[in-house]
């Protein structure tokens, strides 16, 4: 029971890694589409024939279409991992009696259901408002090199590759935050399902002290409601819930027939 508590299933290291492998992947093809593009950057050779306006135009539709579309497949994955962390910790606290915590049912099935289905949507819809803010960044830097080149100490290759930079960065931020958000909302999830009431904090002491910050939290009781609002704490938080009391346990468990399977 302890090994299943201490290998967090819920921690989302490895979909993180991938999701930002791929984001990296996609930047840097981004980088090479738009060094090869010959309006990249105040091209001496295409600024010769255009406007100078029109060409600042063209660039920024350029940054605009060319930047990289950003999978959110990572997001279910967290919020899957979530659920199952969920049914692991109610099956081994025994305060249900439920075959299907035993045999880890539905635990993907339930990320197709109404209910994950519009949480999941929330998510991926802050995640793209987020990344929409991080492409308008991306967007406005360069219109503000263009427009204002000023003192030329910065050779052209240097200012695409902060501005590039920036995208990065963010997005790749952007990525392990959502996926530890995910992943929480599928523990959340599946415990307002099963009547969860309180909870206690799990905090992570792995390496480098991944929650220190959180060190205060460990193994206190709060209510499910005030726990969803106060984790994650931090960008990179991994602290998650351990069920502690269900509401109501004398009566059967209610059954939404929108989670009941086919
Ligand atoms: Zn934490």
């Amino acid at each position: 029971m302890s090994s299943i508590l201490r290998k967090d299933p819920s921690r989302t290291i490895k979909i993180q890694k991938k999701a930002v492998a791929k984001v990296d992947a996609r930047f840097a093809e981004f980088v090479v589409d738009i060094k090869a593009s010959p309006s990249f950057l105040m091209d001496d050779l295409f600024f010769a024939d255009v406007p100078e306006m029109e060409s600042i135009e063209l660039i920024l539709h350029e940054m605009r279409t060319k930047m990289p579309i950003l999978d959110t497949s990572f997001i279910r994955d967290a919020y899957v991992r979530g659920v199952q962390t969920s049914i692991q910790r109610l099956a081994s606290s025994k305060l249900i009696v439920d075959p299907r915590t035993n045999t880890f049912f539905s635990a993907s099935h339930r990320a197709d259901q109404s209910k994950d289905l519009e949480r999941l949507n929330k998510l991926k819809l802050e995640n793209r408002t987020a990344y929409d803010g991080i492409r308008e960044t991306m967007i406005s830097a360069t219109a503000a090199v263009l427009v204002t080149p000023g003192p030329l100490t910065e050779k052209k290759e240097e200012v695409a590759d902060r501005i590039l930079k920036i995208g990065a960065t963010r997005t790749r931020n952007l990525v392990r935050s959502m996926a530890v958000k995910a992943a929480h909302q599928g523990q959340t999830s599946e415990f307002t399902f099963y009547n969860v009431d309180l909870v206690s904090i799990i905090v992570e002491e792995g390496k480098e002290g991944v929650c220190a910050r959180c060190l205060h939290l460990k193994d206190k009781v709060f209510s499910l409601r005030d726990a969803e609002q106060l984790l994650p704490v931090h960008i990179g938080c991994r602290c998650s819930m351990k069920p502690e009391h269900i509401l109501d346990t004398n009566s059967d468990i209610i059954i939404d027939t929108e989670f009941t399977s086919q």
